[in-house]
């Protein structure tokens, strides 16, 4: 059973937003919301600034408080650990809003709450997630974190990365390559 992730390399990523368009082509995101973004972030103090840019999305956590608080099972693990929601089973009360720590959720016109999928209609059929395959810079790697075969397992062992909100013990599996 596989373990998906993602990482962002933080020295690549240049927020030119491919990913976000991508992703809002691929899945259909509304108007006015997104299934990813990007971030600039100024770090260190005056003169000795550096700027820190990423992609940012659903982290896809193993212990997920959005997956704890759901009362009728709507979110929930998928293969592989990807974290969905089912529409149908969704009934909009945003229990699950509430719960992310991350704010990556946002409610559907159409009633239900809807995030990042990984894509696992493409994973599903072997390919890479729409962000992924964009990215100009190759920023984005996604794959098996158990796998000792795969990039996102060896960039893992080779590379420093944070995960974002460590505090909040969710195992998140969105890496920031650093
Ligand atoms: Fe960063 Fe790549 Fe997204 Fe551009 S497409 S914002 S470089 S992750
Ligand atoms: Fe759930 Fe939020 Fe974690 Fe995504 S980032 S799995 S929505 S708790
Ligand atoms: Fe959007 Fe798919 Fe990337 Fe998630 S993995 S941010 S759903 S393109």
């Amino acid at each position: 059973m596989a373990r998906y992730g993602m990482t962002v390399d933080q020295k690549l990523c240049v927020t030119c937003n491919a990913c976000v368009i991508a992703c809002k082509n691929e899945n259909a995101v509304p108007e006015m919301e997104a299934r990813c973004w990007t971030v600039q972030a100024e770090r260190g103090v005056f003169p000795l600034l550096t700027l820190e840019t990423r992609s940012e999305r659903c982290n896809h956590c193993e212990d997920a408080p959005c997956v704890n608080a759901c009362p009728t099972r709507a979110s929930h693990y998928e293969e592989g650990g990807i974290v969905v929601v089912d529409p149908d089973r969704c009934v909009g009360c945003k229990a699950c809003i509430v719960a992310c720590p991350y704010e990556v959720r946002y409610m559907h016109p159409d009633g239900y709450v809807d995030k990042c999928t990984f894509c696992i209609h493409r994973v599903k059929e072997g390919k890479d997630p729409a962000c992924v395959t964009v990215c100009p810079t190759k920023a984005l790697t996604f794959g098996d974190l158990d796998d000792p075969r795969s990039v996102i397992h060896q960039q893992l062992q080779r590379r420093q990365y944070k995960v974002l909100k460590a505090e909040e013990d969710t195992r998140p599996k969105l890496f920031f390559l650093t």
